[in-house]
C-alpha cells in the first residue's frame, strides 16, 4: 500500500504500527494500515488534524478534527463547533490516561470496576487538556432515560441523578458525559450562547432525547432551533449495531421513516442506524446544522471504548462541552 502526500518525505505502512515523521513546514503524517492522519502543530503546541481517514475501508474524509494534547491524550473536536472560540469541547478517546487493562487507558467511567484513583487521574488529564478545572464539571448519573436537566453554576462538581442530557447557558460550567457505543450529541446555540450534551442509546433515541434537549434549550433560554449547531459523535454504527425484535418494533413506532433506519441483514436480523435516527430527530425539530462524525466505536475499539466490541468489562470515554 502506498500513501502519497506531497509534504511527506516518505510514506510507509506497517501492520499494527503507527509511524510519525516530520514534513516541512511543521507538518506531520501518521500512517497505519487502518488510519491516515495529516496534522499540523497549533500555536498551543497541540496537533490539529487537517485530513483524517479512519479506516481505508471507509475511505472517507472526516469532518472531525483530531488533537493530541501536550499531556498525551488524543481527542476530537467537531469541525462545525471548532470555529466558536467561546465553546470548549472535546470528544476524548481511550488513548492517553493511566487506567490498566481492560480499562486502558483514558477511562472516565466511575462505575465500571476501574481503580478510582486512575479514573480521577484521567479526569484531571482531560481537564488539563481543555484548560478547565475538575470543579467546573457538571455531569449526570446516566440511566438510558430521556430526562434532560438544565444546569447552572450551582451544579458544578455534581452528578445529576437519573439524567442523560445536560443543558447550560452558564459560562464556566463544563458538561461531561461518558460513552461506550451510545451516541454523544453536542449542541450549541451561538445566538443565545447555550450548550447541550446528550447521551443517546437506543432507549434514549426512541424516546426522543435529542429532540428533548433542543426543546429544553428553547424553553429555558429562548433558543431558536434553526440557530443550533449540532455534532453527532463517535458511537456504534449501522455496520455493527444489531438489535433484537423488540427494539425493531420500538424503532418502527418511534420513527415515521423507519425503513431508512433499519438495515436488514442476510441472516434476517436488523441493524439500527443510531446516527441517522438522531440526525432525523434533530432536523425535524429544526436544528440548522448537523455534523455526523460517522465513526463507529465497535469498528474502532482501538481508539474508543466499545461495549459491543470489548465486552461488558470496558471503560467509558468522555465528551465535554462548555462555555468559556
Ligand atoms: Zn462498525
Amino acid at each position: 500500500m502506498t500513501v502519497t502526500c506531497k509534504d511527506a518525505q516518505r510514506s510507509q505502512a506497517q501492520r499494527g504500527t503507527t509511524e510519525a515523521f516530520h514534513c516541512p513546514p511543521a507538518l506531520q503524517v501518521t500512517v497505519t494500515l487502518t488510519a491516515v492522519t495529516l496534522y499540523r502543530e497549533t500555536t498551543r503546541g497541540d496537533l490539529e488534524v487537517i485530513i483524517a481517514h479512519l479506516g481505508f475501508l471507509d475511505n472517507r474524509e472526516l469532518d472531525l478534527l483530531r488533537h493530541r494534547s501536550g499531556n498525551g491524550l488524543v481527542y476530537y473536536r467537531f469541525a462545525n463547533l471548532a470555529p466558536y472560540g467561546e465553546v470548549i469541547h472535546g470528544v476524548f478517546t481511550r488513548l492517553g490516561g493511566v487506567s490498566a487493562f481492560p480499562f486502558a487507558s483514558l477511562n472516565v467511567g466511575r462505575s465500571v470496576g476501574d481503580d478510582p484513583r486512575a479514573v480521577e487521574a484521567n479526569h484531571g488529564l482531560i481537564c488539563q487538556a481543555l484548560n478547565i478545572s475538575p470543579d467546573d464539571i457538571a455531569t449526570a448519573h446516566q440511566v438510558h432515560s430521556s430526562r434532560v436537566a438544565v444546569v447552572g453554576v450551582g451544579e458544578r462538581g455534581r452528578a445529576i441523578p437519573g439524567t442523560d442530557a445536560l443543558v447550560t447557558g452558564a459560562p464556566g460550567v463544563a458538561l461531561m458525559l461518558r460513552f461506550a457505543d451510545c451516541v454523544p450529541i453536542a449542541l450549541y446555540d451561538p445566538v443565545k450562547r447555550v450548550v447541550g450534551l446528550v447521551h443517546a442509546g437506543w432507549r434514549g433515541t426512541v424516546q426522543g432525547i435529542a429532540r428533548r434537549a433542543v426543546l429544553a434549550m428553547v424553553e429555558a433560554y429562548g433558543s431558536r432551533p434553526a440557530d443550533i449547531v449540532a455534532g453527532i459523535g463517535p458511537s456504534i454504527g449501522p455496520c455493527c449495531y444489531q438489535i433484537g425484535r423488540n427494539v425493531v418494533q420500538l424503532v418502527q413506532e418511534a420513527f415515521a421513516d423507519w425503513p431508512s433506519l433499519l438495515r436488514r441483514q442476510d441472516d434476517g436480523s436488523f441493524h439500527f442506524d443510531l446516527w441517522e435516527a438522531n440526525r432525523q430527530q434533530l432536523a425535524q425539530v429544526g436544528v440548522g446544522e448537523i455534523e455526523v462524525a460517522g465513526v463507529c466505536t465497535a469498528c474502532h475499539n482501538d481508539e474508543f471504548f466499545s461495549h459491543r466490541a470489548d465486552g461488558p468489562r470496558t471503560g467509558r470515554f468522555g465528551v465535554v462541552i462548555g462555555l468559556r
